[in-house]
Parts: structure tokens; C-alpha cells; sequence
């Protein structure tokens, strides 16, 4: 792969007490590729999420992005550094209608800091027609145009999810970080997220790194896989190679 990759983990320890929830996991994630990570329950794939939000700190080792140690950014500066975040739950405004939700996200500096700031809407018009003008590409990506003017309350859940990603992609992140977005999701809404996931990848340039655990998305979408379990690096590499390593085979069939 041409390049220095976009995201650097390495030798990454995190421990709770006398918990190992990462011991000593490196991978890289390069510039323009579907990344998945996948592992068992408690493999430690939140707790890494966590670290690369900055919600957690690490004891040893470090993640670097875009060459830069992330280990003193507070987690408020997080986004300013291009990494964007979607959660398992769904924060959308029922009564606003999905191009309202969308906007939202490019008033946003943090996560938590949204609602604050969609109260203090700018007064600068051009900077609203720019926001429309965004949202509305955005909404395209995420096959959301048929419902860009609904209540987003009335939505049903895939929907309301891909509406949550567009939101996240308002910022211009270079790293967006999903976290199990097929959860909860039904068959059709998978295909439609792994769809729009590509677009994300390929029409606006963002690099993915995606915690899933329905594998039928994750080996469809991600150019890279990296396979944890007990908070240890299992392995890494295309999605065949991964499905196929014997060790990740055991690890999901609980015989390790
Ligand atoms: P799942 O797929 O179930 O979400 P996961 O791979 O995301 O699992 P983590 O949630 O990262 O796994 O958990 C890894 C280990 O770290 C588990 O043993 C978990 O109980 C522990 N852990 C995570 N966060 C904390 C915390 N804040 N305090 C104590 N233990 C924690």
C-alpha cells in the first residue's frame, strides 16, 4: 500500500484494575480503506474505540494519526483532527426533519457539544446555504434523498442510522469510526449500509474503520480486517485471509 498509514496503533496496553482489555495490539489503517475489526464479546474492540476518542487513556504504547502521537489530545480536539465518531445509540431530533438532523452535525465540535451549539444557529446566511449545500450532498451518499424533508422520528431504524452517519460526515472527518452500525439492523438495512458504506470509502474519500459483528458486512466492505480476542492482535490482513486463519476460526467457535 502506497503511502504512511493514516492510523498507526502500536503495542497498545489498556488494563482496568487487574483486567487486560488491550495487551499489546498493533495495526495499521491506511488512507482510503474500509478497515474492519472484529472479535469476540470483550475482545477489547470498544475499549480501543474509546482510546482513539480519547475517552480512555493507555499505559503503554501509542496510536498515532496522520503522524501524530494522539497521547496528550484531549479528547474535545478529537474531531478537530478530522476523526468522527457514530455510537450504538441513536441521538436524532424526532421532530426535525432529516436535512434539519444533517445540518446539525456541521455545527458540531464535539459529540456531546451539538445540541449547545445548534442553539446558537450563525447568522451568516452563506454560511447556511454551505451547510445545506453539504447536508444535501451528504444525504445523496447515504440514499436518504426520499426522505430528506420527513420527520426523522417517524423513520424506521436503518434509516434513522444512516441519517446518524451523514450527521457524523458534516465535520469533513479523514477517519470515521463506526461502532457495530448493523446492530438491531434488518436484512435490507445491512445491504443499504454496506452500500452507503462504500460510497463513504470511495465518492467522498473517508476512511472507515468499522466495529461489526455481522461478518457478512464486514468481509463485504473492508479492504483490511484485523481480528482481536482477549485483547490481544489474532490476526490481520484481506478479509479472506482473515476468515480463514485457523486461530479467529477457533476464537468464534469458543475453543481457544
Ligand atoms: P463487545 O463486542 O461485547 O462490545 P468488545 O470487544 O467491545 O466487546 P470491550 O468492551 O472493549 O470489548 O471490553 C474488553 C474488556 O475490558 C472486557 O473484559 C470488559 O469487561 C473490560 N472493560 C471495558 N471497559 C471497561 C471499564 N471501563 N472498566 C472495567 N472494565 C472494562
Amino acid at each position: 500500500v502506497a503511502g504512511p498509514p493514516l492510523l498507526t496503533v502500536r503495542d497498545v496496553c489498556v488494563r482496568f484494575g487487574s483486567i487486560v482489555a488491550l495487551d499489546g495490539v498493533s495495526f495499521d489503517v491506511h488512507a482510503g480503506h474500509v478497515t474492519g475489526l472484529i472479535g469476540p464479546n470483550g475482545a477489547g474492540k470498544t475499549t480501543l474505540f474509546n482510546c482513539l476518542s480519547r475517552l480512555y487513556a493507555w499505559q503503554s504504547g501509542d496510536i498515532s494519526f496522520n503522524g501524530q502521537s494522539l497521547r496528550s489530545v484531549p479528547t474535545h480536539r478529537i474531531a478537530g483532527l478530522g476523526i468522527a465518531r457514530t455510537f450504538q445509540n441513536l441521538a436524532l431530533f424526532d421532530s426535525m426533519t432529516v436535512l434539519e438532523n444533517v445540518k446539525i452535525g456541521g455545527h458540531c465540535t464535539t459529540s456531546s457539544g451539538f445540541a449547545a451549539n445548534a442553539l446558537r444557529l450563525p447568522h451568516v446566511r452563506r454560511e447556511e446555504l454551505e451547510l445545506t449545500e453539504r447536508a444535501t450532498e451528504l444525504i445523496g451518499f447515504l440514499e436518504l434523498n426520499d426522505v430528506m424533508h420527513a420527520p426523522a422520528g417517524q423513520l424506521p431504524f436503518g434509516t434513522r442510522k444512516r441519517i446518524e452517519l451523514a450527521r457524523a460526515l458534516m465535520n469533513k472527518p479523514r477517519l470515521l469510526l463506526l461502532d457495530e452500525p448493523a446492530a438491531g439492523l434488518n436484512h435490507e438495512e445491512v445491504d443499504a449500509l454496506g452500500r452507503v458504506i462504500l460510497n463513504i470509502r470511495q465518492g467522498l474519500g473517508v476512511t472507515v474503520l468499522l466495529v461489526e459483528h455481522h461478518m457478512g458486512l464486514v468481509m463485504g466492505v473492508s479492504d483490511a480486517v484485523v481480528a482481536l480476542d482477549f485483547g490481544r492482535r489474532l490476526a490481520a490482513g484481506t478479509p479472506q485471509e482473515v476468515q480463514r486463519h485457523p486461530d479467529v476460526i477457533a476464537a468464534y467457535l469458543g475453543s481457544t
